[in-house]
């Protein structure tokens, strides 16, 4: 059995601060690099405890460089570096059982979500598809399911697992926090989120049945409130994106796969548009 796994970092134990992810950070973030690798490394081993066999772990956290490889068991593959076309999803087919989804984070706008945001803080303001307002959890869970392939775990702060309960209610959920704003945290410490971790992945892949692929029904229509003006001047320059408000653009197709990768280029084109001028 084969297990897909998209590692972020915000929803690790005990984080509260982007200078904890942040790379560019030389005195926090190796510390909590340090937990997050050791939570991905958690999830692994209560999958392989049901039979999980085959592990691809996709880094899906800033620069995508974060997880220690030598906190990783030997015979696992990693997909590392940014730029990727499917992002935070890279490398998914149809050949995985299950996905898990580690260290996840509330949606830009949820309230009571430690570094809420959906892929760019400075740029999305925010996403819906078919008019339901997207988390990053939601976007990537449509593309794993376009491929057929479930999510079967989530970890994060409770906000983030209870938003994915509303739509996945099959999924195994752990809890890493509570969030106290978008700043502040109640956390469990980070050995019991590992013990968590490990026991949830162990009873997702023995739950692997119960578990369905999730899809947006087609036609899919993509709108994005970006953050200013600026943003979405850039991303209307884009064939087949039509502005639909000040800072919003409308992007319309048949098939999700198409439907991601406009987001990203729109998402990576707007952003460019924050640039000093
Ligand atoms: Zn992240």
């Amino acid at each position: 059995m084969k297990l897909y796994l998209s590692a972020d970092m915000e929803g690790t134990a005990g984080v509260a601060s982007w200078a904890q992810c942040d790379p560019k950070n030389t005195t926090e973030y190796p510390y909590y690099r340090h937990l997050m690798s050791l939570e991905v490394r958690a999830a692994i081993d209560g999958a392989r405890e049901a039979g999980v066999k085959d592990v691809l772990v996709n880094d899906s956290h800033s620069a995508m460089r974060n997880v220690l490889w030598n906190e990783l068991p030997d015979d696992v593959r990693m997909i590392y570096g940014n730029r990727k076309p499917f992002s935070m999803n890279e490398g998914i087919d149809q050949s995985f059982a299950c996905a898990f989804f580690t260290g996840y984070h509330a949606g830009v706008g949820d309230a009571d979500g430690a570094l809420d945001h959906t892929y760019s803080p400075d740029t999305i303001y925010n996403v819906r598809l078919n008019g339901t307002r997207c988390s990053e959890t939601t976007m990537n869970a449509a593309l794993l399911g376009y491929h057929g392939v479930p999510v079967a775990l989530i970890s994060g702060d409770r906000t983030t697992v209870e938003g994915a309960r509303a739509f996945l209610p099959w999924i195994e959920g752990v809890v890493s926090k509570d969030s106290i704003g978008r700043y502040a945290v109640n956390s469990f410490s980070p050995a019991e989120v590992r013990e968590r971790l490990r026991a949830g992945a162990t009873r997702a892949i023995e739950r692997v049945a119960e578990m369905k692929p999730f899809r947006f029904a087609s036609p899919l229509t993509l709108e994005i409130d970006f953050t200013g003006t600026q943003n979405a001047d850039f991303a209307e320059l884009i064939p087949g994106f039509a502005r639909s408000g000040g800072r919003s653009v409308r992007f319309q197709h048949d098939d999700y796969a198409v439907v991601f990768k406009a987001f990203v280029a729109a998402m990576r084109l707007g952003a460019a548009a924050n640039a000093p001028v």
